[in-house]
């Protein structure tokens, strides 16, 4: 059997900020929101070889070979020049990763890891490959006090859920909004899918995390933090819920132009989740 490929834009090798306890990260490319406060925003899109980007990388880290296009990291100087000029949110840097690549990277750092977390971009848009990898996480004698964790958007239908939850331990998920139109202006998607997805999670005792980005003027309204308070209420008051606050790094376009969220308003905030009964609610550590 053909086991299917990951196209990852980034490895890190060690996190502590990625699910319980240190954890290699993969990043998989590719995105089904485009949320103009991403700070990510060239893992959106994947390649479609069109070659506009190949003029400006001085290194010759870009070749296009029968019309698709290559790159060797190895002669990399990693000026990003190649995701500025991307006219569609994408990132010719990315590798192919089998599964046994993965296992193969998590195999020489296991000493140091506590699991693996599937991030993105949206990582559900692979979920073949996650499927297969964790299913062989789980099948390796060495390897199978791993634990495999998923970063996602929430957006991956209830069906779809099903069939990855079996060989997942933990989920982290985004919340963007509760108000309809909101949602759909700051993701592009209806949040429907989000909500049933917190609620399917939790019931089946694999949402490790609620996250859910501040953004003044828009998230940060009393509607809104009245809905999250309720919502994360009506799943356990003692759900971890991370606040994560705007801030203008790595955005591109409109939101460039937002204002950027500060400390004294999210404490603020915080404490007033803590006060409706919210009591593991964190906050960040840095504001940048
Ligand atoms: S990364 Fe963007 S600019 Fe470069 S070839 Fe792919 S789609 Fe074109
Ligand atoms: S980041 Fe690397 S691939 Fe992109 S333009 Fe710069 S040298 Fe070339």
């Amino acid at each position: 059997m053909n086991l299917p490929l990951a196209t990852v834009s980034k490895v890190l090798k060690f996190s502590c900020v990625d699910g319980p306890g240190s954890r290699l990260v993969l990043f998989l490319q590719g995105c089904n929101f485009a949320c103009p406060s991403c700070h990510n925003p060239h893992t959106m899109k994947l390649c479609n070889d069109c070659g506009d980007c190949l003029p400006v990388c001085s290194t010759g880290a870009l070749t296009i070979v029968q019309g698709k296009v290559l790159y060797d990291p190895s002669i990399c100087e990693h000026c990003d020049k190649c995701l500025d000029i991307c006219p569609i949110n994408a990132n010719p840097k990315v590798t192919q990763y089998s599964v046994d690549n993965v296992l193969a990277l998590l195999d020489q750092n296991k000493p140091f890891l506590n699991g693996i977390t599937v991030s993105g971009g949206e990582a559900t848009m692979q979920l073949k490959f996650i499927i297969a990898l964790f299913t062989a996480i789980k099948a390796n004698d060495k390897l199978k006090d791993l634990t495999c964790f998923i970063d996602s958007n929430g957006y991956l239908p209830e069906a779809a859920w099903k069939t990855v939850l079996p060989v997942t331990d933990g989920v982290m998920l985004d919340i963007k909004a509760f108000e309809g139109d909101l949602h759909s202006q700051l993701t592009t998607r209806s949040n429907e899918r989000v909500l049933s997805s917190a609620r399917l999670l939790f019931e089946a005792g694999k949402l490790h995390e609620l996250r859910y980005l501040l953004i003044p003027e828009r998230t940060d309204t009393a509607k809104e933090i009245a809905e999250l308070s309720r919502f994360v209420g009506a799943l356990d008051s003692n759900l971890p819920l991370r606040l994560n606050a705007f801030q203008h790094h790595g955005v591109q376009g409109e939101a460039r132009n937002w204002p950027t969220m500060k400390q004294p308003d999210v404490e603020r905030i915080a404490q007033d989740l803590r006060a409706a009964g919210l009591s593991n609610v964190v906050t960040p550590a840095v504001y940048i």
